[in-house]
């Protein structure tokens, strides 16, 4: 259930009740797939606060995912990281899932829109507590080719080829896929970004033919903070099966190690990965828990 009869959410200024909100069923967004959105998270910080997580981040991805796609967007983000916080009070959240969608008009044709709509809905989500290891399956399916798509937006339609592997993955009895580029060269999950480690050392894909996430950002700022080393670039499935550890990252599933891949389980225990640090780090840094170095303690 992401709503009852009491759920407020924001739509086009208003804040109205979601079992009462209505959109156009001839819009361009349902036929065709056309509309970009968020995934955003809110948490309860360590002072009791309910903080939103790098929501300028978030909000000028939304800007930059609508511009690519054509579709108008009048707004700025002050405004709508206001009208979030102004949804999860008025539902009572603390740790939340923010998902705004801005979605087209009534149009049977492919012609740009002069206008738009913006939706923000929340729901509430607990944060993850990362024990559960994932198994993960090589997709059939290919990551969108960015000569086809927009790929650094994240669009609507974009996630018919998530679902698709996603399915798959879990029909093979997987927990989750990972995606190739056209190229065979490791991508992405359906919805997440991914690192491994190998000697010591993390390796990710680079940007280009994935959508670099936020989180993903934000742990190569916390594996800058660490002095970990990370290497950014193109890698093949062979790199992988030869790794110590992996995981995946992204808003919803923050930080999640993995068991094994394609049926190879990795080598190293994840407590001893440079990616359950990285995981332990992450939870600091959204919940803003203050943690003292051991060394600043002499
Ligand atoms: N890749 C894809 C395909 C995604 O859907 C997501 C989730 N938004 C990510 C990566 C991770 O992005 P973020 O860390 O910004 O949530």
């Amino acid at each position: 259930m992401y709503y009852n009869n009491n759920t407020i959410l924001f739509l086009d200024g208003k804040y109205v009740k979601a079992a009462e909100a209505t959109m156009d069923l001839y819009s361009q967004s349902l036929h065709y797939g056309y509309s970009v959105f968020e995934g955003i998270r809110s948490y309860r910080t360590e002072t009791g606060e309910t903080k939103i997580f790098k929501p300028v981040e978030h909000f000028e991805r939304l800007r930059i995912s609508a511009e690519s796609l054509n579709l108008p967007y009048p707004w700025h983000a002050d405004e709508l990281i206001k009208a979030t916080y102004e949804v999860l009070a008025k539902n009572n959240f603390q740790n939340a899932y923010i998902r705004p969608v801005v979605y087209a008009p009534a149009n049977m044709t492919f012609a740009t829109n002069t206008v738009s709509h913006i939706v923000i809905e929340a729901w509430e989500m607990a944060p993850f507590l990362g024990d559960k290891l994932l198994r993960i399956v090589t997709s059939s399916f290919q990551r969108p080719n960015p000569k086809a798509f927009k790929i650094h937006a994240k669009a609507a339609g974009h996630y018919v080829n998530s679902i698709l592997a996603s399915q798959e993955a879990k029909a093979k009895g997987y927990d989750e896929a990972l995606l190739l580029d056209m190229n065979d060269h490791i991508a992405e999950g359906p919805g997440a970004n991914m690192f491994f480690e190998k000697n010591g050392v993390l390796y990710t894909p680079q940007a280009g033919n994935i959508l670099a996430g936020i989180t993903r950002a934000t742990v190569l700022e916390i594996c800058a903070a660490e002095g970990f080393t990370v290497i950014e670039g193109q890698f093949t499935m062979e790199d992988l099966r030869k790794a110590d550890s992996a995981f995946y990252c992204g808003t919803a599933a923050e930080v999640i190690g993995w068991q094994s891949i394609d049926d190879t389980v990795f080598p190293l225990d994840w407590k001893d990965t440079k990616g359950a640090i990285i995981q332990q780090l992450y939870t600091h840094r959204v919940t803003e828990k203050q943690v003292v170095k051991k060394e600043s303690l002499a």
